[in-house]
């Protein structure tokens, strides 16, 4: 029992009473009653620990009850829990500062949400009026969002309703170089490479051209030559963690200007130093996005969102009277402005960028040892494993055999996550405070549940 209360009963309240998404998400077949945890552990209501590798969808990025962070919520909540933007709060001004000091310019406006989808929303708004077209493209498999609109930008039917969610949301293809037709993974943007058999020379990645054709063709096709928006994730989270050809990115930012629309950034599962060799994704593709979102990470798990763009493209949206009861309170600045003390304190970038890299070596090794390990991809601490059924093949390993292999390490005490379209990649996004023998441990853990698997077949 959890407070009087036994888990049936807490499952029983889940199935009647929670939303049914809810349910579908649980990846375990015997659920787990987290309901402490303390930087990258958790531990459930029998005191059993976990290693946390998913930090709730790369949410609590500095770790669960940062005590920094905890110390910056309570004395705020102690302050000042709520105010309007009425009035002008040191907190949120001091906040705005902090952040706009860490992007690059004309990047200095900042809008504060509550969410990832409102700060995409808005993003999406903005740019339709900006530009005076309508239309906005995004890349298969991506996730923006579960609002109305935003469902429209997202291009995973996991996520989506059979209505029409938004009109003028279209997709290209996702220059995915291990799953789609063209490239290899020599091709991306990171530590570990397997050599595969594929057109490009090391300047000249024709995969990435024709990707790019692909964009054209749904400007040939779908989008009559007017965009507002084109939305990327720099590396995709949800979609299973893929990575774009190099160039891929700057290309598309240059022919989506050219057709009259401005290139948004959603850093939601990217930003905040994850990916290590950058603060920001968007930079390790040489671009300077016209808006970047962000959400999750940026409080730590506390809910807030935001969208930081130009004076020029924020001014016909500011001429409106835009309101948001809770976006940015006190709050959540508070949190939010620790967050960014302790990143820099912590020298947590450092952290994702050295065990990011020899988390990506390592399994590359067990890549090479498994042939249910198709790929390994990512930077930093946002790294995908690509599950098939063989190498040869590359179809994706089937949803039991995943579950299987999830359940199996987590019962060995870790917790990873599972994106894809096809549900097949295994998601490695923990609280950027992991440490190497942390990783270790995961890797060892790793390795069993994969031994096992192949055991047991
Ligand atoms: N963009 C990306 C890349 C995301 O991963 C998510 C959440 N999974 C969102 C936007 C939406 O954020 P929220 O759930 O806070 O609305």
């Amino acid at each position: 029992t959890y407070q009087g209360m036994s888990k049936e009963r807490m499952l029983e309240i889940r199935k009647l009473n929670c939303n049914a998404m809810t349910m579908k998400v649980t990846y375990y077949k015997k659920p787990l009653y987290i309901h402490q945890g303390f930087m990258q552990w958790l531990w459930d209501v029998d005191g059993s620990r976990y290693l946390d590798m998913f930090a709730g969808v790369a949410t609590v990025s500095l770790g669960h009850c940062h005590p920094k962070v905890t110390k910056a919520a309570q004395e705020q909540l102690q302050r000042l829990w709520h105010t309007s933007a009425i009035y002008i709060h040191p907190q949120i001004q001091e906040y705005v500062e902090k952040l706009v000091s860490l992007l690059p310019e004309p990047l200095k406006v900042v809008y504060l949400t509550n969410s990832g989808s409102e700060a995409n929303d808005l993003a999406l708004l903005m740019a339709r009026l900006h530009t005076g077209n309508f239309d906005a493209i995004t890349l298969r498999g991506s996730y923006h969002g579960g609002s109305p609109l935003t469902m429209g930008l997202t291009s995973n039917t996991v996520y989506k309703y059979p209505v029409p969610s938004s009109l003028g949301c279209y997709n290209t293809m996702c220059p995915d170089v291990f799953r789609g037709p063209w490239g290899g993974s020599h091709c991306r943007d990171s530590p570990v490479q397997t050599v595969r058999e594929c057109s490009c020379s090391p300047d000249q990645c024709q995969a990435n051209d024709r990707y790019i054709e692909q964009l054209k063709e749904v400007f040939a096709t779908s989008v009559p030559n007017r965009i507002a928006a084109f939305f990327g994730e720099p590396i995709q989270g949800l979609g299973g963690t893929v990575q774009y050809p190099k160039n891929f990115l700057k290309e598309a930012y240059k022919l989506v200007r050219e057709k009259g629309g401005i290139c948004i950034a959603d850093e939601v599962q990217t930003g905040f130093g994850r990916t290590g060799s950058h603060f920001w994704g968007f930079q390790a593709h040489d671009v300077v996005p016209d808006i970047v979102t962000m959400a999750k990470g940026i409080a730590n798990g506390f809910p807030m969102g935001a969208v930081v763009t130009s004076e020029e493209i924020a001014r016909p949206f500011a001429e409106g009277l835009h309101f948001n009861t809770f976006g940015g309170n006190p709050v959540a600045c508070g949190i939010a402005s620790a967050v960014l003390d302790a990143i820099k304190e912590d020298r947590i970038q450092e952290n994702c960028a050295v065990v990011g890299t020899h988390l990506l070596k390592e399994l590359a090794k067990l890549r090479d040892k498994y042939e249910i390990v198709g790929d390994v991809r990512g930077k930093g601490l946002h790294i995908g494993v690509e599950m098939v059924k063989d190498k040869e093949s590359r179809d994706p390993l089937p949803s039991d055999a995943m579950t299987e292999i999830l359940e199996d390490t987590k019962d060995m005490g870790v917790l990873i996550g599972r994106g894809g379209i096809y549900g097949q990649t295994l998601r490695i996004q923990p609280p950027m405070c992991v440490t190497k023998e942390d990783a270790d441990f995961f890797l060892a853990v790793f390795d069993q549940a994969l031994h096992n698997y192949t055991e047991r077949r």
